[in-house]
């Protein structure tokens, strides 16, 4: 199988089957966000506990690529610490932002911390879709805002 052909296998799997969706009750922080050029949204609910993500929780509507990203940056945050998963959103921006190329962006894979998130590094050669694709990423940053108290770069 060519590895487009896997990466568009790995994307519509999370979109038609997405990861932790739904919403949290008790404590936990809300953030939600729209991609007005592509008609996505996308809302996420974080519970945290001793610096860690214990539980993330996933609810929005629109294109395949917007639904896919938010699915699998659920999963990869999930039981990690601020630290990590700030690692994780520098990791996938730096990916989307490579024009060309498909070097290993991450020197430890295939231990690589974005997992399924690399099959979205096809999407990079389509500006428009990147908007799609980051569109989970930015609503998380609010969610670290919240959740530091702090502005995040
Ligand atoms: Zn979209």
């Amino acid at each position: 199988m060519a590895i487009e052909e896997l990466y568009r296998e790995i994307i519509l799997d999370h979109y038609r089957n997405p990861r932790r969706r739904g919403t949290l009750s008790g404590n936990h922080i809300h953030a939600e966000g729209d991609n007005p050029s592509c008609g996505d949204e996308f809302s996420l609910d974080l519970a945290v506990e001793n610096e860690i993500v214990i539980d993330a929780a996933i609810q929005g509507q629109g294109c395949s690529i917007s639904q896919a990203s938010g699915s699998m940056m659920a999963e990869a945050i999930i039981n990690k610490t601020l630290t990590e998963i700030q690692d994780i959103a520098h990791k996938f921006k730096i990916m989307m932002a490579i024009e060309d190329g498909d070097e290993p962006l991450d020197p430890d894979r295939p231990g690589s911390v974005l997992g399924d998130l690399e099959a979205l590094r096809g999407v990079r050669r389509f500006p428009v879709r990147v908007k799609c694709a980051n569109l989970p990423w930015a609503t998380l940053s609010d969610a670290l805002t919240q959740w530091t108290g702090d502005a995040l770069s």
